[in-house]
C-alpha cells in the first residue's frame, strides 16, 4: 500500500543512517505533528506512515529563489524532517516577485538565511539547515552524501550538472525542474534506473546570466509540482514522473509528458558510472520501473 520508493531505501534505511524503522517510528509522531498533518494523513496513499517517511527524509533543495524557495516551502509544511537549503548571494529588490520567503527589510542580505526563517516560523517540527554558498565541485558531494533526496531548482546549468552528476554517483534520487519564461519541465531522476539530466541536456542550452522574465505564478506552479514529485517519491503517493519530461506552456495551459530519452552511452550515468553505481543501488528493482521509461 505505502510503496516508498525502492532508491529511497538505501539512503534511508541504510548502515550509517541511523532512522528508525517505519513501524517504530509511527509512534515517533507526535501528537503536534499529528494535528499539523492530520489532513495530509487522511489522503489514501499517505496515511501516518506515509508522514513518517517524510518526517525521516532529509531533501537538499539547491537554489532557494522563486522555485527553490516555494518548492522548500511545501516541503517544509509536508513535514519532511530536515531540507538543506544551498544558495549563496544576497537578496535584491527585484526578485521579491516570485520569492515569497522573502520580505522587503530583507534586501541586501544573504536570502537564504531568511528562507530558513520563514520555514522554520511555519513549521517548527522540521530542522532547516542553510548553506550560504553556491554549489560547486567542492561541496557538491558532501551535500548529496547527507540527503536521501535532491531539488534542482539551481539557477544555471553549471550547478545542475553538478548535482546531477553527484546524485548518479551517490544513487540518489533527483527532482529536476527548470523554467524559462513561461515554460517549464519537470522530471524525476533516479540513478540507475531513469535517463539522468545529461542524457535530457547533452548539449546545455543557451544561458542568460541576467535572467529572463519570470512571473512568481509561474515560478511556483513549477515549483508546487517538484515539492509534489519529492512528496510522492518519498511516500509511495501516486506515481511520479520516471523516465518522463512534463513540459508546460503556461502561457496557454497546455500540458504534455513526453518520454525521455535514456542514452546508453550517457558520459554521466552511462555503463562506466553504472558500473560504479552498483553497490549503492542493491535495493532497487531495475524491473519494476521499465515499463516508464
Ligand atoms: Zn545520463
Amino acid at each position: 500500500m505505502h510503496q516508498t520508493h525502492p532508491a529511497l531505501r538505501a539512503p534511508l534505511l541504510g548502515g550509517d543512517v541511523t532512522q528508525p524503522s517505519c513501524e517504530d517510528a509511527v509512534a515517533q509522531l507526535t501528537p503536534t505533528e499529528i494535528e499539523r498533518y492530520r489532513r495530509q494523513i487522511m489522503l489514501p496513499g499517505l496515511g501516518e506512515t506515509g508522514q513518517l517517511k517524510l518526517k525521516n527524509t532529509t531533501a537538499l533543495v539547491t537554489g532557494v529563489g522563486g522555485l527553490g524557495g516555494t518548492a522548500a516551502l511545501y516541503l517544509a509544511v509536508a513535514g519532511v524532517g530536515k531540507l538543506i537549503l544551498v544558495r549563496g548571494g544576497d537578496l535584491q529588490r527585484d526578485d521579491l516577485n516570485r520569492q515569497v520567503l522573502m520580505t522587503d527589510d530583507w534586501v541586501g542580505q544573504p536570502r537564504v538565511f531568511k528562507a530558513q526563517k520563514t520555514l522554520q516560523a511555519l513549521n517548527p517540527d522540521i530542522e532547516v539547515e542553510a548553506v550560504c554558498e553556491y554549489v560547486s565541485a567542492d561541496n557538491i558531494d558532501a551535500l548529496v552524501q547527507r540527503a536521501d533526496i535532491a531539488l534542482d531548482c539551481a539557477f544555471d546549468f553549471n550547478e545542475r550538472d553538478l548535482l546531477n552528476a553527484a546524485c548518479v554517483r551517490w544513487g540518489r534520487p533527483m527532482v529536476e525542474a527548470a523554467m524559462n519564461s513561461m515554460e517549464a519541465y519537470l522530471t524525476t531522476i533516479v540513478p540507475g534506473q531513469t535517463p539522468c539530466l545529461t542524457c535530457l541536456y547533452p548539449e546545455k542550452p543557451e544561458w542568460d546570466r541576467w535572467g529572463f522574465g519570470v512571473l512568481g505564478a509561474v515560478s511556483g506552479t513549477l515549483a508546487c509540482l517538484a515539492a509534489l514529485e519529492a512528496i510522492k517519491l518519498v511516500t509511495g503517493l501516486g506515481d511520479p514522473l520516471l523516465g518522463q519530461l512534463l513540459t508546460m506552456d503556461l502561457a496557454r495551459a497546455e500540458f504534455a509528458k513526453r518520454r525521455a530519452y535514456h542514452d546508453p552511452d550517457c558520459p554521466v550515468c552511462g555503463p562506466i558510472s553504472r558500473h560504479h553505481l552498483s553497490d549503492r543501488l542493491t535495493d532497487i528493482a531495475p524491473a519494476e520501473f521499465c515499463g516508464a521509461l
